[in-house]
């Protein structure tokens, strides 16, 4: 398959890695011609440039731009593509993204693959980022069936576990997992932070270790994509702060009553339940 990439940066780059060892002719665009030039000597595409154009010919689109460029590229590429050509994202929100682009393109299919890192940019890019990691596929009521297989099929083809939800039912799930612990993380280092004694607050940053590197990892990454998650999932991500708010009301509340019962009992839940989620 002619598969067009267009955002080379950290998951455009791992896609373009994978899609042409799997046999695909790969080209991509990025808004910058060295980002374009990294790419093809990375070997993540044949072609790149910065014309949307590049990709007239294209059976399969993949728009990895951040999210708020998704919709307009989707817009731009209406333009240029033959009727029959499939247009993905990758955004990792999905209500507010998948009914405008369907409008726009009736062969339009949500996606998210639900893997990254810490750094952005395509100098991080790897081969096998999605491997054995969730992608979710969000089809609406209106999407192209035949489009979802074949979306179906290339993600499969990057070794990734398939699902399929509506988006808000993503929304609403990422909210939990991916969002949700980006601001818990953030809060964290921001909280850590404000300790006034200069003397604790540098031997805290000396005795840092695995648990504060597990914890703060997410909260430590990409601004830009922490703030877009948040406003264009801002209902979802509202819902779940709120709740993680009243937990954390709750543990203070026993630590304050000096409960270790309580706490105790908490403490063996999140112990099991963890177990459901990883
Ligand atoms: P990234 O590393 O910052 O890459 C985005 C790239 O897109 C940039 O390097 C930029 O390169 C290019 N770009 C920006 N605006 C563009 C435009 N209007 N047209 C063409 N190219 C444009 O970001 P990312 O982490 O790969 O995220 C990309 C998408 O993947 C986002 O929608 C995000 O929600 C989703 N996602 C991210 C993760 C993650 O963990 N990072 C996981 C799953 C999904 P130039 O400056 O050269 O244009």
């Amino acid at each position: 398959m002619k598969i067009g990439i267009v955002g080379l940066g950290l998951i455009g780059g791992c896609l373009g890695l994978d899609l042409r060892r799997a046999g695909h002719e790969v080209y991509g665009v990025s808004r910058r011609q060295a980002t374009c030039e990294a790419a093809m000597a990375a070997g993540m595409v044949e072609f790149a440039g910065p014309e949307l154009s590049t990709l007239k010919s294209m059976d399969v689109v993949f728009v990895c731009t951040p999210i708020a460029a998704i919709v307009p590229t989707v817009a731009e590429l209406a333009t240029l593509l033959a009727p029959s050509a499939i247009i993905t994202d990758v955004g990792s929100v999905k209500a507010t993204l998948v009914e405008p682009a369907t409008r726009l393109w009736p062969r339009f299919v949500g996606g998210h693959p639900m893997s990254g890192k810490a750094e952005a940019g395509l100098a991080a890019a790897e081969a096998r980022l999605f491997a054995q990691r969730p992608y979710v596929i969000t089809p609406i009521e209106q999407t192209d069936a035949r489009a979802v297989a074949t979306v179906s099929e290339l993600a499969t083809a990057l070794d990734a576990h398939l699902y399929y939800a509506a988006p808000t039912e993503h929304d609403r799930a990422v909210a939990w997992i991916s969002h949700l612990p980006v601001m818990v993380s953030a809060g964290l280092i921001l909280a850590c932070d404000r300790e006034s004694d200069s003397t604790v607050k540098t031997l805290a940053q000396q005795l840092a270790s695995s648990g504060f590197r597990d914890t703060s990892r997410v909260g430590g990454g990409n601004p830009e994509l922490g703030l877009m998650m948040a406003q264009y999932n801002q209902p979802a991500l509202l819902r779940s702060l709120q709740t993680y708010r009243q937990c954390l009301d709750t543990l203070v509340a026993e630590l304050e009553a000096e409960d270790w019962q309580a706490l105790s009992r908490q403490l063996q839940t999140t112990q099991v339940k963890r177990q459901d989620y990883v």
